[in-house]
């Protein structure tokens, strides 16, 4: 079924199993409808009474399904899908000096962004996201894809003291995304941000810039910080101080900014976070990959820091699954609190979707299924042997499911992912992506 043909009157009707509406917190319905009309979720009610209240709406069947908010990737680097698999088992220094930001000074360009963004997107789409926070170089090229494919994402735009293909310097980075911003703030789907890359690549100036320029705009800033103890040695050595000190003596600090990483926080500054209401994106599969480090994920929520799941690029991950992300999320977080009662699926759930949410400032529109809400939704097939008997459809899709069981998907009330395979972007011809993604990976390694 599609709901290209939907007017202002009618819409359509999903007949799931099961829904997870993430708000109210810790329930699963069964037998529920959920009703769209236009790009908004109008109604949520018992399947008996929807085809009562909803005669002739057309019904969208998923039975062993388990219908979710679409998922929210707290962190990603999209572009870099094309560098998957290109620089493995490395520490993260090593990886970044002598791998990635050679062979991105060297190859990044407009076309790279935009293609590498639309194998992302695909990969996203299929696996059941629905929105991203994406950082990287020609953000104009990735809001380009993002706009061009009918996906959301908070495009945030990068700031690097050093020269790159993009930019001269830290004052011409801010310049282009300003100008970047100018482009598409009427683009529904994309939402600005800024990205300073780290504490050890920006200066006191540069963040100076950014927080005012992002407070004039009322943007967020998304930033990665306290990544490895080795960022937090460098910055004693260098300053006197550890970078989060640092960052809030710079008046960074407020739930205007998104934190990454965060594997390094003492008490104090567990304390200094969550009286800044300052948002946490955890990237468990990258900080396992480069030994980064553990988040505290356990003591950050009970102090009541909201922490979303984001996966990091595909070149540190090796992929952009989030509900494998979830699962990773959620036994890290056992293991490092050594407590099997940590983040609980529901809480797992809640944190790839509400709580990407909140940290991009979108909670009144994503990230639930609640009337009202846009109609932001995948679907995740548990009908195979491994997911039975179904006890709790919710930990079989926390802990045994992947994005490959994901088979519909919709942003925006757009049906863009059916019956698992077909992916129904506006520009997004898989074929061409594919053969564009060869060609990269032929001037990459010739
Ligand atoms: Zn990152």
């Amino acid at each position: 079924m599609s709901n290209d043909k939907h007017d202002d009157l009618t819409g359509f009707i999903i007949n799931p199993t099961w829904i997870v509406p993430v708000i109210p917190k810790d329930i699963v319905l069964n037998n529920h409808s959920l009703v769209i009309r236009g790009d908004k979720i109008l109604d949520l009610l018992p399947q008996a009474e929807a085809i009562l209240k909803y005669p002739h709406w057309p019904v969208q069947k998923l039975p062993q399904h388990i219908l979710i908010p679409g998922l929210i990737n707290a962190h990603g680097h999209s572009a870099m899908s094309l560098l998957r698999g290109y620089a493995d088992d490395l520490e993260l220094m090593d990886w970044l000096n002598n791998h990635i930001w050679p062979i991105e000074n060297a190859l990044v360009d407009y076309d790279f962004v935009y293609d590498g963004t639309c194998l992302a997107i695909a990969e996203m789409i299929s696996t059941g996201t629905t929105c991203v926070a994406d950082s990287y170089f020609f953000p104009d090229a990735m809001a380009r894809a993002y706009s061009d494919n009918g996906f959301r994402a908070q495009v945030s735009a990068p700031v690097i003291q050093f020269k790159n293909a993009w930019a001269e310097s830290e004052t011409d980075h801010i310049q282009k995304a300003l100008a970047t911003f100018d482009d598409f703030q009427h683009e529904p789907l994309i939402n600005p941000a800024f990205a300073p890359h780290a504490p050890y690549t920006v200066s006191n100036k540069g963040f100076e810039q950014i927080r005012d320029e992002a407070e004039r705009l009322d943007i967020p800033i998304h930033l990665h910080l306290h990544e490895t103890a080795a960022e937090i040695e460098l910055a004693i050595r260098e300053t006197g101080i550890r970078p989060l000190q640092r960052i809030f003596e710079l008046g960074l600090m407020s739930d205007k900014l998104q934190t990454v990483h965060m594997t390094q926080l003492n008490d104090q500054e567990i304390k200094i976070i969550t009286d800044t209401q300052v948002h946490v994106a955890h990237c468990p599969d990258s900080n396992l990959k480069l030994a980064s480090g553990f988040c505290p994920v356990s003591k950050l929520i009970s102090s009541d820091v909201n922490v979303s799941v984001g996966t990091d690029s595909a070149a540190s991950n090796n992929n952009l699954d989030m509900l494998s992300e979830l699962r990773s999320a959620a036994l890290l977080a056992k293991g490092v609190a050594k407590s099997a009662l940590s983040v609980n699926a529901h809480q797992a759930l809640a944190m790839g979707t509400i709580n990407g949410a909140k940290m991009l400032g979108l909670e009144q529109h994503i990230g639930s299924l609640e009337v009202g809400k846009l109609a932001d939704l995948a679907a995740v097939d548990l009908s195979a042997h491994n997911f039975q008997p179904i006890h709790n459809p919710l930990s079989q899709l926390i802990y045994s499911a992947t994005g490959h069981q994901v088979t519909e998907v919709w942003i925006n009330g757009q049906h863009l992912l059916q019956n698992k395979s077909q992916i129904k972007c506006l520009k997004l011809d898989i074929d061409r992506i594919l053969a564009n993604s060869q060609q990269w990976r032929n001037k990459i390694k010739p």
